[in-house]
C-alpha cells in the first residue's frame, strides 16, 4: 500500500478507455474507480498520451465527466513549458500505460497494488427487461 504522496502518469488510449483513436472507446473497467480512489487518497494524476490539439481536449473533458481532474496534462507540472534543452521525459513515480513491456495489468490488479485493496465486485449485468428490445 502506498503511504506518501504519488505522480502517477496515465496513458489513454488502451489505458484508461479501449484504443478507438481518434474517438474514445469505452472505459476500461475500474479504471476510473482507481483513478478516483487514487485522487481521494491526494495522489497526483498526470495524463500521458500521444493526443494533442482536439482529441486532447476531448479526453481530458471526457475524463472530467468522469471525475478525474488531472494534475498536468502531457507535462510535468501545470506551469512547465517545453524547452528542448530539458529532457521529454515526464517526472513520475509510476508510469500506467498499456505499452508496457508485458502489456497492461488489469486494473483490478493496479488497484490492488496501488490501494492495496481488493477491486470492487464487478457490477452485475442488468437482466434484460421484457422490453429492452425497444430501448
Ligand atoms: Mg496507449
Amino acid at each position: 500500500m502506498i503511504r506518501e504522496t504519488l505522480t502517477i502518469a496515465v496513458d489513454f488510449d488502451g489505458t484508461i478507455v479501449e484504443d478507438e483513436y481518434p474517438r474514445i472507446g469505452r472505459p476500461i473497467i475500474f479504471a476510473f474507480d482507481t483513478l478516483k480512489k487514487l485522487q481521494n487518497e491526494g495522489h497526483r494524476l498526470i495524463l500521458w498520451t500521444y493526443r494533442k490539439g482536439r482529441t486532447l481536449e476531448e479526453a481530458v473533458k471526457f475524463c472530467e465527466e468522469n471525475g478525474i481532474f488531472f494534475y498536468a496534462v502531457n507535462q510535468s507540472f501545470p506551469e512547465e513549458e517545453f524547452d528542448a534543452s530539458y529532457s521529454r521525459k515526464i517526472h513520475a513515480d509510476v508510469f500506467i500505460d498499456d505499452r508496457n513491456i508485458g502489456g497492461l495489468k488489469s486494473w483490478g490488479e493496479i488497484y490492488q497494488q496501488l490501494v492495496g485493496a481488493p477491486a470492487p465486485a464487478k457490477p452485475k449485468t442488468q437482466k434484460k427487461g421484457l422490453f429492452s428490445f425497444l430501448k
